[in-house]
């Protein structure tokens, strides 16, 4: 955790800036109405929006866009010590995006609720909190493949050169 504060006028600035984003995917037709930047010691280290209808990309929200292009500029999947600011509240995939790469806190200008009239992510937001094989997109385990699954992770997990950031949140997520 960061122990840089940002002032209510960089709070504004960098949501400004976000929300400027939210209009350009619209504008340029490039995808939905979202924006975000991340921001490092009050410098933007990467922003984006929402380019679903361009990239052809479902995963490419406006947090998403974002922070790829953070972990392009740092050079590391480890955002830890910066924020993000978005124009709304992060959907759940982007929630999960913001958990993987540690960011230390979420500034969002409309909540979901905001916007529940116009897009409804309720059945998402469930869905997710539902157990897999019950979720509304199915999941069936391949139960005669677990095992070889898991050898690769095993073996993986036995290269502490392969992958030492994800390793140690592991260890981390699991000490806690
Ligand atoms: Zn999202």
């Amino acid at each position: 955790m960061s122990s840089y504060k940002p002032t209510e006028e960089e709070k504004e600035r960098f949501m400004s800036r976000a929300i400027e984003l939210s209009d350009e995917g619209p504008s340029n037709g490039h995808g939905g109405p979202f924006g975000a930047v991340i921001v490092k010691g009050g410098k933007i280290i990467g922003e984006g929006y929402n380019r679903e209808s361009i990239d052809c990309d479902p995963t490419a929200h406006g947090e998403m866009t974002a922070i790829r292009q953070a972990s392009k500029n740092i050079k590391s999947c480890d955002l830890s010590g910066s924020e993000i600011y978005t124009s709304c509240e992060p959907c759940s995939m982007c929630t999960s995006a913001i958990w993987l790469c540690r960011l230390d806190r979420v500034y969002y200008g409309n909540r979901l609720s905001d916007t529940q009239d116009i897009m409804d992510l309720t059945p998402l937001v469930k869905d997710v909190a539902t157990p897999i094989d019950q979720r509304s997109t199915p999941g069936e385990q391949i139960k005669s493949k677990s095992r070889q699954a898991k050898d690769v992770i095993i073996k993986w997990a036995n290269n502490p050169n392969l992958n030492e950031y994800l390793l140690t949140k592991m260890k981390d997520e699991k000490a806690q």
